[in-house]
């Protein structure tokens, strides 16, 4: 009775284990049972595609090659004449770079790049123009808050394409916001990445000064690591020390703050100790970083002062126990006050660390009163952390408090702000003039060009996404900016005026500098989710479940639901499928009983979905053993498609369990499904 588990069908499961939904192993209870994902585990049974559906206009697979030279098949865009920096070790610069779907096929010189040009290829000349990766914020809020400005999620999203971010990292999630990062991913409004942390503990503690355990997502879940999916959950947030804000506490720092500060009702108020605010004791650190990385996880520990990094070393050197860091990718936040005894210790232990790009120089001197002028060098001592051999990453840390077009707020949204403030370590004032930064932050020199690594490759590793974004090599994600200059080039002064001009994730435009059209390729320019032109869909009057609609362009495309992405030529119609077999008959109906479809399109419902269901079939013997099993398919017409992206999110409820009569783990009892799936798919329309 065992029957073998596809490819199609494990990649399916995992898609939906992962995405938060229930379901997967066998289960008696009507309650979704969120399980994570297991190689293996017994699967929901969707009907494998039976016909070929056509691919994408040349299916090269494109692997990934880290040479410059052209893969095989036209490139749908190639981008030319222009300073491409790639950021890889061993092509660093070239001309042009070719684009085929959503990845890059050829980086290289310009007649190599040029000889990939097709019929349909768009030719878009950069006039010498920079391109490089898309910008990889490597800890942010900019999804998180957008509220405090009175601004959408879809809004937050807009603002950080605008500034040329194709993926960031949030880095404190709590289980509403994790919620809302879901929904938008399935209906296909994440149009940048999205790597998110949830929180292990609240930011603030409560009234008595004890931490607020909040726990979300991993005690059910494993992470999320599909670099196909826009949303992933690599990591779990800890806050290890405090921050200087209501409710959180100060810096952890091992020599107490000065007395002229502690007299002040500020540090009365917030600040709890004279050696400020530990939200862990050692051992419960200790566990706690043990237990996550056991589970899969990274941590990402915001830890801030001298004694709070202490701790937070300490707590990633008991969880690694000997083995290296490069491999678990444990993180410290913002490293605000480094002694210098604790550089080598960063040196070898080699956490990622993130660093403030855009530093508050303007307010230099007030570092001055709490710490005295002897501990100023600690504060600066980030900026050298980048030169110890580690991974060190960018911060700009956005979250809402400032306007994103303000430019004297050091927590800019604008990576070019964060690349200026880490080459010059100046910062801007409101009349444009910029605050000079004293001798001892000045001589810690950042160069631009491991500046912009710590915007580009190195946030990507420090998400383990470094092989499919962060650079421009053949295979990779076609994410990418084209700026008004060359920041390699330019004065360091001057790097703060570059603007991007192009945003491209994932081979589409997603945002296009006024004026500058002729650098943004018109077949790729994805129009915003709630403006897609969709072709009549029969939601009234169901159709008859074989009926597909008549029409003179193009035999009908079916596409299942358990697909991912799809891509399907232009005025050719779409039919969406989905399948269920089992071993009888009277399993069908009884899952026919049970099941409920909630099907959207283009972020609409799509009404009456249960009267598409066809009656029950024999299918053949699925599960090879010499009887016949039974299906029925759930077929919906939905007519012909507007070119562009076309999400479809599912979601499959059972509202009781229910058998398919087969054994697929076999433990020699049949496989029962409850709970709830759900589905993402992407249906790409060509023009
Ligand atoms: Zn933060």
């Amino acid at each position: 009775m065992r029957k073998p588990i596809s490819l199609l069908l494990l990649a399916t499961f995992l898609a939906c284990a992962t995405s938060g939904c229930g379901g997967g192993g066998p289960s008696t209870t009507a309650t979704p049972t969120p399980v994570p994902p297991t190689a293996g585990s017994p699967t929901v049974t969707p009907i494998a595609e039976e016909t070929a559906t056509p691919q994408a206009p040349t299916a090269t697979p494109t692997g990934d090659e880290s040479e410059a030279t052209p893969s095989a098949g036209s490139a749908n865009v190639i981008f030319h004449n222009g300073t491409v920096l790639t950021m890889e070790d061993d092509f660093p610069e070239v001309d042009a770079i070719g684009i085929q779907a959503d990845k890059i096929i050829a980086a290289g010189k310009d007649e190599e790049v040029l000889a990939l040009q097709g019929p349909e290829t768009q030719l878009v000349d950069l006039a010498g123009r920079t391109l490089l990766p898309g910008f990889v914020e490597g800890h942010a809020h900019i999804l998180r808050f957008p509220d405090r400005a009175g601004k959408t999620l879809d809004e937050a999203v807009e603002v950080a394409l605008r500034y040329g971010l194709t993926t960031v990292t949030e880095l404190c999630a709590d289980g509403p916001f994790l919620e809302q990062l879901m929904e938008a991913e399935r209906q296909g409004r994440l149009r940048l990445r999205v790597n998110v942390f949830p929180e292990y503990n609240a930011a603030i503690l409560d009234d008595e000064g004890n931490r607020i355990y909040m726990g979300v997502w991993f005690p059910e879940h494993g992470p999320i690591l599909d670099h196909d999916r826009r949303l992933r959950i690599p990591a779990i947030k800890i806050f290890v020390d405090g921050a200087f804000a209501p409710g959180r506490g100060c810096w952890a720092v091992t020599d107490p703050y000065s007395e002229e500060f502690q007299a002040e009702p500020f540090f009365q108020e917030i600040c709890l100790s004279e050696r400020g605010t530990l939200y862990f004791a050692q051992d419960e650190l200790n566990r706690a970083v043990a237990d996550l990385q056991a589970s899969g996880f990274q941590v990402a520990l915001h830890a801030a002062g001298d004694r709070g990094i202490d701790v937070a070393l300490n707590a990633i050197e008991y969880a690694l126990n000997g083995e290296p860091n490069e491999r678990y990718r444990h993180r410290i936040e913002h490293n605000s006050m480094v002694r210098p005894d604790q550089l080598q210790r960063y040196a070898t232990l080699k956490p990622l660390v993130s660093v403030r790009g855009y530093f508050n120089t303007c307010d230099q001197d007030e570092y001055v009163m709490p710490f005295g002028p002897e501990r100023f060098e600690w504060i600066a001592n980030r900026f050298v952390l980048p030169g110890l051999g580690i991974h060190a990453y960018a911060e700009g840390d956005f979250g809402w408090t400032a306007d994103p077009a303000d430019r004297t707020a050091s927590r800019p949204v604008d990576p070019l702000l964060t690349l200026y403030g880490l080459v010059t370590h100046q910062q801007l004032r409101e009349d444009g003039s910029a605050c000079e930064p004293d001798p001892w932050i000045a001589r810690h020199q950042i160069g631009v060009e491991r500046a912009l690594q710590m915007l580009t490759i190195e946030p990507a590793f420090a998400v383990s996404q470094e092989d499919v974004i962060g650079s421009l090599r053949p295979g990779k994600f076609a994410d990418l900016v084209i700026l008004s200059g060359d920041p390699l080039t330019v004065d360091p002064d001057a790097i703060k005026d570059l603007r991007v001009l192009m945003t491209m994730v994932g081979g589409y435009v997603e945002y296009c500098a006024p004026g500058h059209e002729a650098l943004c390729p018109s077949t790729t320019l994805t129009p915003g989710p709630t403006d897609t032109a969709v072709a009549p869909t029969p939601t009234n009057t169901p159709a008859p479940p074989t009926a597909t609609p008549t029409t003179e362009s193009a035999a009908p495309v079916e596409i299942s639901l358990t697909a991912e992405e799809k891509w399907v030529p232009a005025n050719t119609p779409v039919v969406l499928r989905f399948g269920w077999v089992t071993d009888t008959p009277e399993q069908v109906a009884a899952f026919l009983g049970s099941v409920q479809l909630i099907v959207s399109l283009d972020g609409e419902l799509v009404r009456d979905a249960g009267n598409y269901w066809s009656e029950i079939k024999e299918y053949g013997d699925h599960d090879v053993d010499g009887d016949m099993d039974y299906h029925a398919q759930w077929l919906y017409p939905v007519g012909v498609l507007s070119p562009g992206t076309h999400p479809v999110g599912t979601e499959m409820r059972l509202q009781w369990p229910v058998t398919d009569g087969f054994d697929s783990d076999g433990d020699g009892v049949s496989d029962e499904y409850s709970g709830t799936w759900e589905l993402l798919l992407q249906i790409v329309v060509g023009e």
